[in-house]
């Protein structure tokens, strides 16, 4: 899995898929998918991304 365009949101299982990348991503998270509620810390990882802290 090549790791700095990854799209969260198409993970069924990132956990299980790529546990170590994906603590890397979620890490401070800044965004929220509105769409998969899953967090990031970079938008380009989420389809709908929302700033958590304006
Ligand atoms: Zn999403």
């Amino acid at each position: 899995m090549s790791d700095k365009e990854k799209h969260l949101c198409k993970l069924k299982d990132p956990i299980k898929e790529d546990f170590e990348q994906y603590r890397q991503l979620v890490r401070n998270a800044k965004f929220v998918c509105m769409k998969c509620g899953r967090a990031a810390h970079d938008e380009r990882h989420l389809c709908k991304p929302v700033v958590l802290e304006p």
